[in-house]
């Protein structure tokens, strides 16, 4: 009699039981599987192994990033070089002018390129600065109709690149439609400004906003420490710093600064920064050094990069050891393509071998 009761109860407990057991195991294995998808995805992305610098989270405006995010999901296209762009087009919509040939607003675009080249004042244009009102470049039903890239990101039923959630979107439609491959940065770059050097601006500030450094031109940046050699492109010395000596008489002549470096091949290349520091300097020097650009270093270390081919980049920008600060070339006093290189030291010019050993050696 006491014995039948008892079992019926601890049969009826685990049935009631059973359901609640069940629920909870389900719920283990949920959240465990939407972890694994969480971490999974973030691993799958587009992104692979490349994530943001802290010289990246220090430069990008953290208000623009989800902007970016959301754009480079949709069109598949990593979310920093979406803002390498928008650095170089221009510095983070701080410089907000017309282009010289017409191009607008936070990301540049040509009106046509925004529109559709197959519009019909565009197909006569040049640069694709047409005189097309308004109304009719952001329509987005008219920029759909001709197949341009515009899109209206905001809803706001305009398609404009004065709109910088509009642009973000629209620079990576484009990007993505001129990709070859998945990793085609270079093609999608130069589809959305036909230029090397554009190509190689957008990259260099990808690498600095990226960890881990990506070949420049084919050469990896050669860093040392906290330092970096400043041509990656070569490490041949043309010339010496010190007295140039006359070769006929063995008097004592100019005094060079610094150190030339240069090879055939080397024009138009990179020029790094030595090591990390902020840019002090930035425009033609009618000195001799052409294209200067100077970097302000710790412990009142100067770096000084001539006769560069192009102005450099720009006064107050603060750089990393081993950041493309212009391209080599030969401007002012300069008889072929070279990097004028100087280290100063309270500014007072110092032979940059001293700080070289580790990619040189002692002795000349
Ligand atoms: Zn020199």
């Amino acid at each position: 009699m006491n014995k039948k009761p008892k079992k019926k109860w601890l049969l009826i407990l685990l049935l009631l039981l059973l359901p609640i057991i069940l629920v909870v195991i389900l719920l283990i294995l949920l959240v465990g599987a939407a972890f694994i998808s969480f971490a999974g995805s973030e691993d799958d992305s587009e992104m692979g192994d490349v994530v943001l610098s802290e010289f990246g989270e220090n430069e990008i405006p953290s208000e623009y990033i989800p902007i970016y995010q959301r754009a480079g999901e949709e069109y598949n296209i990593n979310w920093i070089l979406l803002a390498s762009i928008h650095r170089v087009e221009t510095n983070f919509s701080t410089n907000l002018t017309d282009s010289s040939v017409g191009a607008k607003g936070h990301f540049q675009f040509m009106i046509c390129t925004w529109l559709s080249w197959s519009y019909p004042a565009c197909s006569s244009s040049v640069y694709g600065d047409a005189d097309i009102p308004e109304s009719v470049y952001t329509n987005p039903s008219i920029i759909a109709q001709y197949g341009g890239y515009g899109v209206d990101a905001n809803g706001d039923e305009k398609a404009s690149p004065q709109d910088l959630e509009d642009s973000v979107f629209t620079a990576a439609k484009m990007l993505s439609a001129n990709m070859s491959s998945p990793n085609d940065y270079e093609g999608a770059i130069f589809a959305y400004n036909h230029a090397d050097w554009y190509v190689n601006e957008v990259l260099s500030y990808f690498e600095t906003y990226t960890d881990g450094y990506e070949p420049v031109d084919g050469k990896l940046v050669d860093i040392k420490g906290d330092k970096a050699w400043v041509v990656p492109f070569t490490k041949n010395i043309t010339s010496e710093f010190g007295y140039r000596y006359d070769p006929h008489t063995g008097e004592a002549g100019d005094l060079h600064n610094g150190m030339d470096i240069a090879i055939s091949g080397v024009a138009g290349k990179p020029a790094v920064a030595f090591m990390e520091g902020e840019v002090i300097y930035s425009q033609f020097n009618t000195g001799g050094f052409g294209y200067l650009v100077i970097i302000q270093h710790d412990n009142g270390m100067k770096t000084y990069y001539g006769h560069l081919k192009q102005q450099g980049i720009s006064v107050g920008t603060k750089v990393k050891a081993g950041q493309t600060i212009g391209y080599i070339g030969s401007t002012g006093n300069s008889t072929g393509a070279h990097l004028h290189f100087e280290i100063r030291i309270n500014d007072k010019p110092v032979n940059p071998r001293l700080y070289l050993q580790e990619w040189l050696g002692d002795s000349e």
